[in-house]
């Protein structure tokens, strides 16, 4: 049985991917689980993190929440604050009720039948008046404003649903790394309500067609058919500059010489994605038999050799019979935070999410701390 809570079915958060593109599903129902596993995403402390802090909010405890992650929660209650404050000024509300955080709503067909789901993550009811919001931890900075958003316009039908005596309901967005920025939010009349829902329902019915379209955008990022999809790979080519230097030959510095400064912002966006589309060639390629590779001018070659190391009887041989010195081996092997984690987990019972982290302190007196080579950020 699925342990998907959204039961396999479209939800709030994903809901911005469907209306941009209406054929995702079926594509993502024809592949294989392998080819969407290429999607499983990295490691991301900064999702873990923002998970954590989600579950803050939902439990109000803070425990588990390193001293930047608290700030960034203190940060996102006074956002919050500052929104219901605003609304409750705005329209003059005095008893103000907030209802179950994390609330899954769905909306079913007239067979009752399930279609979609939605988690708000914090809501407060006054009388026919609603207030949702919604929290982003990250740095959103591909986020689709409160008045465009599918994941809030969603949350607001569903929440309607729920409450038909509503009749107006605001949707928002708490960002605690903007804590002073203008808050974003929009209102909703039972008109909107009413449309809105209509447009859901044309996307959800979009969505179960055998020949609905696909449009690639930046919202493919995020959408796990991406490295099977050829719109997505049309849309994630290199910029033609580039590429033109590649086929003359060129070394990839020279060819990246070439490229624009717009085009420099848009590789280092979608480089991830570009490897991943990649990767799936390549692993396709691979499937493919020795025949059907020749008919396509390419063959299978060895591979390049694995050393799969008896460490320890290693390091004594060198050091006990070639006499070299200790100190100086112990220089040439480095710790894998990854393996120590999943080490600890096994050692200690430490959950998975948190084994890095966990090692890392457990470790503390052990190591320095220097600083990689630079990263790229966006500016907020
Ligand atoms: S990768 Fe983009 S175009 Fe392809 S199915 Fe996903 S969202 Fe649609």
């Amino acid at each position: 049985m699925s342990d998907d809570i959204r039961g396999g079915l479209p939800s709030a958060s994903a809901f911005e991917i469907l209306a941009e593109c209406y054929g995702q599903q079926q594509l993502v129902k024809r592949l294989p689980p392998e080819a969407l596993a290429l999607h499983k995403e990295e490691p991301d402390p900064l999702r873990d993190s923002g998970s954590r802090i989600h579950k803050s909010r939902e439990t109000g405890n803070t425990l588990e929440l390193d001293p930047q992650e608290f700030a960034l929660y203190q940060s996102g209650l006074n956002y919050e604050q500052r929104i219901v404050e605003k609304w409750k000024s705005v329209f003059s509300l005095t008893d103000v009720k907030e209802g179950p955080r994390e609330l899954r709503l769905w909306i079913h067909d007239s067979a009752l039948n399930p279609l979609c789901s939605g988690q708000l993550d914090v809501h407060y009811i006054s009388g026919k008046r609603a207030l949702i919001c919604d929290w982003k931890t990250a740095f959103c900075s591909n986020l689709v404003g409160a008045k465009g958003n599918w994941q809030l316009r969603l949350q607001a039908v569903l929440l309607k649903i729920e409450h038909p005596e509503l009749e107006e309901i605001r949707v928002a967005f708490a960002k605690p790394m903007y804590e002073d920025s203008e808050l974003d939010y929009c209102d909703y009349n039972e008109t909107d309500l009413k449309y809105s829902l209509d447009s859901i329902l044309y996307v959800l019915w979009w969505s179960t067609q055998p020949d609905a379209p696909r449009r690639a955008g930046k919202h493919c990022l995020h959408c796990p058919a991406k490295a099977r999809c050829i719109e997505a790979l049309s849309f994630f080519m290199l910029p033609s500059a580039m590429a033109i230097g590649v086929t003359r030959g060129e070394k990839p510095e020279q060819a990246a010489e070439a490229v624009s400064d717009d085009d420099l912002y848009r590789v280092w966006e979608v480089r991830n994605t570009i490897k991943e589309i990649g990767d799936a060639c390549v692993a396709r390629l691979k499937s493919k038999t020795d025949e059907e590779l020749a008919a396509m001018g390419l063959r299978k070659g060895k591979g390049r050799d694995i050393l799969d190391w008896d460490i320890e009887a290693a390091f004594k041989f060198l050091r006990d019979e070639k006499l070299w010195p200790e100190a100086e081996l112990f220089k040439t092997m480095e710790f894998g935070i990854g393996k120590l984690g999943a080490l600890a987990t096994k050692q200690i019972g430490v959950d998975e999410k948190y084994a890095s982290k966990e090692v890392k302190s457990l470790l503390e007196k052990f190591y320095t701390v220097k600083e990689g080579e630079k990263i790229i950020r966006r500016l907020r």
